[in-house]
């Protein structure tokens, strides 16, 4: 299948999942998760109507923009982020996915006040409690999102999410309805803010219908996109 067909495909069933849970498939962003992906795979993507690329690891994305090979698409950051390579996401991704500590959000704020612009955030709950994973725990989220309001050069837009791996035959449905309550908990409270509280970033290749069914308003795919990605490749 080349990256045309599997976009097509992957939209029908978003749009499928949209109506039966009674939504406009408008409301869905189709984000591509380009980790491991080359330059021309991204492009091919982009031609093939993805409007939006994920990126996880610093190093890629700054090739990849050397490459222009975003161009005619929105850029996130999805992965892990360090406080020491903010300076090179800042500014640079059009939304940065994963804030996940106090500590982060403090350094965003700090360059992009730097670089004089307001840098669109979510913030990332560990909605499953795993230890080995990054995100902000659950009772983190409300504090987290009230102190973005008083950071100048921060636009906090909601939420990411990424539950456990479900077991066979299993399903990711109850976190996706966690994080969802916690998104309009949120919205709620910042009451002046909430317009821009728009962003419900879940769902992955094996799970985004129920993800949409649960209210993604931003689903990132990977491998039902380009295909299975070499091991070890995260
Ligand atoms: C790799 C990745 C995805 C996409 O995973 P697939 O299962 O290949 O669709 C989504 N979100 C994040 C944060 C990722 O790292």
């Amino acid at each position: 299948m080349s990256v045309q067909e599997n976009v097509t495909a992957v939209l029908a069933r978003v749009e499928a999942a949209a109506r039966r849970a009674g939504r406009r498939p408008e409301e869905i962003t189709l984000a591509a998760a380009t980790k491991t992906q080359t330059s021309d795979a991204i492009r091919a993507a982009i031609a093939a109507g993805i409007r939006v690329c994920g990126e996880n690891r610093v190093q890629e994305m700054t090739a990849h923009l050397a490459d222009n090979a975003y161009q005619g698409a929105a850029l996130h950051f999805i992965g892990r982020l360090q406080t020491n390579k903010v300076k090179q996401v800042v500014g640079r991704a059009d939304l940065i996915q994963s804030v996940d500590s106090l500590h982060l959000l403090e350094a965003v704020e700090k360059y992009a006040a730097r670089l004089e612009l307001v840098q669109d955030i979510l913030l990332e709950v560990n909605i499953a409690g795993e230890q080995s994973k990054g995100g902000l725990p659950p009772e983190e989220i409300l504090p987290l999102a009230l102190q973005c309001a008083e950071l100048p050069h921060i636009r906090l837009r909601g939420l990411m999410c990424i539950p456990p791996a479900p077991p066979p035959g299993g399903s990711s449905r109850k976190f996706f309805s966690q994080t969802r309550q916690l998104f309009v908990d949120i919205r709620q409270k910042m009451s002046d803010n909430n317009r821009q509280v728009d962003c419900l970033s879940m769902g992955m290749s094996g799970d985004f219908e129920e993800a949409v069914e649960e209210g993604a308003t931003l689903i990132r795919v990977g491998t039902a996109l380009f295909g299975p990605r070499p091991p070890l490749a995260g």
